[in-house]
This record gives structure tokens, C-alpha cells and sequence, in this order.
């Protein structure tokens, strides 16, 4: 063993520390090589730990949540991949504020959202995202973003220093925020709900989710809408009407039941992925003019 792995062990217990993990095992779309360290932390503390060992080493280091907006390289990741999760998912709920770790799940958030009565969360719960990756991405869906009830965010920066940001100084846009710029870690973020009637709150969550089972190929491993939307138009249409629907590199496919969407419906690899997004930028842009952008973040890939 090496002693970075040690010095990774002494912060986190070695319960919480892997090596070689293959990291198709923390991706909703079921791809990635190993990396060479992952690490779960259990806390700010430990967070903020990691962070200075891998910056005064000089080490290479990703933050990632449940990998549900992620295509890691088949090569892998050669370096430390500090997995913001379970681990650090506390919630709590003061009236109508909740105050989430960055690790808890949003259908967690939405669930106990739903167990007191508040509402503001419901179009936000069938995300399967965390606090920390939706707040980067600013993730949304049907009409709401998750800027919409956010009062403030804890975050470390990369001076090693810890601040809390308001809603404002996050800087969100459409599946941005300053912690992509900024390349902030997000620890917690606080919420603002409404008193509401909870079988109201549980009918809309239902009927999203419904929808959601209706509309896209939840039946397959995905990382979501693939592409952003682009100004006054719908990547999965414009990819529909260039006739793409169904096309395949390898085991990965256009959706026909969304086109949005990419599905690894036959064990493919990252790189299939590559090169069927590829294709489909290229056709998009030939047949329309219009420049399809990446919604999933690669990883791996330099
Ligand atoms: C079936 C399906 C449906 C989806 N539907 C939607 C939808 O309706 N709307 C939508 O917006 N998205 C949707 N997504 C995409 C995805 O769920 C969201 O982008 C989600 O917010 C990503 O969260 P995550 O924890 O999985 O982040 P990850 O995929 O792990 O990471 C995403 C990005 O956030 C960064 N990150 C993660 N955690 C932290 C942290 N604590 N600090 C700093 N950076 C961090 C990562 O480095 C990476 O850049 C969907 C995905 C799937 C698979």
C-alpha cells in the first residue's frame, strides 16, 4: 500500500477509502474505468481534510455525487475521486427551511419536504441527483430549478476557505453555477419551503413521476438529457427529426422512446458514447446549423 492511501485512511477510516474502484459502479450510466483512489468522507471535517492533502500533494482530484450527470472514461480516473454522498446526507428541517448536506439524494430532500407538509420541492424530487451535484448543475425539471428555493450554499473554495454563499452570489444559469467556474465543492445548501397541504404535495410528486416513467427510458442506464437545450429549440427533437432515433455506436443508442436521451442498452462503453454524441452533433449541426452542447460532464477524458 501507498502511503497516500494511508494518509486518505487516517482521514476518512479505511472503510471509506478504495482502491482501483471501478467507477461504472457509480455511474447511472453504468461506464467508467477504475479509479485509482475513491474515498466516501463522513463529514465537512473530513471533506475539508481531503481537500488540503490532495492540493499540498499536488494530487489530481473530482468531486463527484451519484455519478447521475457523469461519463467516466473507460481509462479511468487517475487520481482521487471524493464521492459526496451518503455519507454526509444529513437533513434538517427548522418550520419551513431545510438545511441538506451535500450528499443527501433530492427524492430523500423531497421525501421529508413531503413528511412536513412543504411544498416548493416537488418538481425537483424525481432528479436522482444530490444536493451537491443539482445545486452545481442547477439542475430543474418541469418548470422549477433548484435556484427557485435555494436561500443559501456552503461551499469550500479552492483557497482551501469555507463560505457561505447566497442564492445571488451562486451565479446560477441554465445547468451552471459558480461552482463549475469556481471549481467549489458544495457541502450544504439551505432551502426555502411553503406550508402547504401534504396530499396536494404527494399528488403532484406522484403525477411527476408518472410522467417521468411515461416520457423517458427509465427502463436503461442514462445520464439524463444529454445535450442542453439549445436557444428556442429541443435537442431531443431536433436529434428526432434528423432522424436519428434508435442510432447506435457499439451498445450505446439513441433513445427511441426519447430522444433526449442516450441508453447504454447493451453494455457499452464510454467510448461508444463518445462517438454516437459525436455523430449526433455533427448530423444536428449539418441538417440544422444548430450546436448541440454536452449536458453530461466527462471525466477521465485528458
Ligand atoms: C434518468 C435521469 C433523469 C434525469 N432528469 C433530470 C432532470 O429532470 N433535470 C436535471 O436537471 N437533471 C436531470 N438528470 C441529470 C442529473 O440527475 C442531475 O444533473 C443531477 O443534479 C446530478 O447530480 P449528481 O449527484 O448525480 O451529480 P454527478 O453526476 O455526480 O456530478 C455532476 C456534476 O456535479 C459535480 N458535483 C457533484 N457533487 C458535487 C459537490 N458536492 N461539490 C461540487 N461539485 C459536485 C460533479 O463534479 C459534476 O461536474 C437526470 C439524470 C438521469 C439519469
Amino acid at each position: 500500500m501507498d502511503n497516500l492511501y494511508d494518509e486518505l485512511c487516517k482521514i476518512c477510516g479505511y472503510e471509506n477509502v478504495k482502491l482501483n474502484e471501478p467507477m461504472s459502479a457509480h455511474t447511472t450510466l453504468k461506464v467508467g474505468g477504475r479509479a485509482k483512489y475513491f474515498v466516501t468522507p463522513t463529514s465537512e471535517e473530513e471533506i475539508v481534510k481531503l481537500f488540503y492533502l490532495v492540493r499540498n500533494r499536488k494530487i489530481k482530484y473530482a468531486v463527484v455525487g451519484n455519478g447521475s450527470n457523469l461519463c467516466v472514461s473507460d481509462k479511468g480516473y487517475d487520481g482521487v475521486v471524493i464521492n459526496v454522498f451518503k455519507n454526509h446526507s444529513n437533513i434538517y428541517i427548522k418550520e419551513n427551511v431545510i438545511t441538506a448536506e451535500a450528499g443527501a439524494l433530492l427524492a430523500k430532500v423531497g421525501k421529508e419536504a413531503l413528511k412536513h407538509s412543504l411544498t416548493g420541492f416537488e418538481e425537483l424530487t424525481g432528479i436522482p441527483g444530490t444536493v451537491g451535484g443539482a445545486v452545481t448543475m442547477n439542475a430543474g425539471a418541469y418548470g422549477g430549478e433548484i435556484k427557485d428555493c435555494l436561500i443559501s450554499c456552503r461551499v469550500l473554495n479552492t483557497n482551501g476557505n469555507i463560505i457561505e454563499y447566497t442564492n445571488e452570489e451562486m451565479k446560477f444559469g441554465y445547468r451552471d453555477s459558480r461552482v463549475l467556474s469556481d471549481k467549489l465543492v458544495v457541502l450544504s445548501a439551505v432551502f426555502r419551503l411553503e406550508k402547504g397541504d401534504k396530499d396536494n404535495i404527494e399528488a403532484k410528486m406522484k403525477e411527476l413521476a408518472q410522467r417521468r416513467r411515461d416520457k423517458q427510458p427509465l427502463e436503461y442506464p442514462s445520464a439524463g438529457s444529454t445535450f442542453k437545450r439549445p436557444q428556442g429549440n429541443f435537442a431531443g427533437k431536433l436529434i428526432e427529426d434528423a432522424g436519428l432515433s434508435g442510432l447506435r455506436k457499439g451498445g450505446m443508442e439513441v433513445s427511441q422512446k426519447h430522444c433526449g436521451f442516450v441508453i447504454n442498452s447493451a453494455s457499452g462503453s464510454a467510448e461508444d458514447f463518445i462517438k454516437l454524441t459525436d455523430e449526433i452533433r455533427k448530423c444536428v449541426f449539418d441538417k440544422y446549423g444548430v450546436e448541440l452542447e454536452l449536458e453530461v460532464k466527462l471525466l477521465g477524458f485528458d
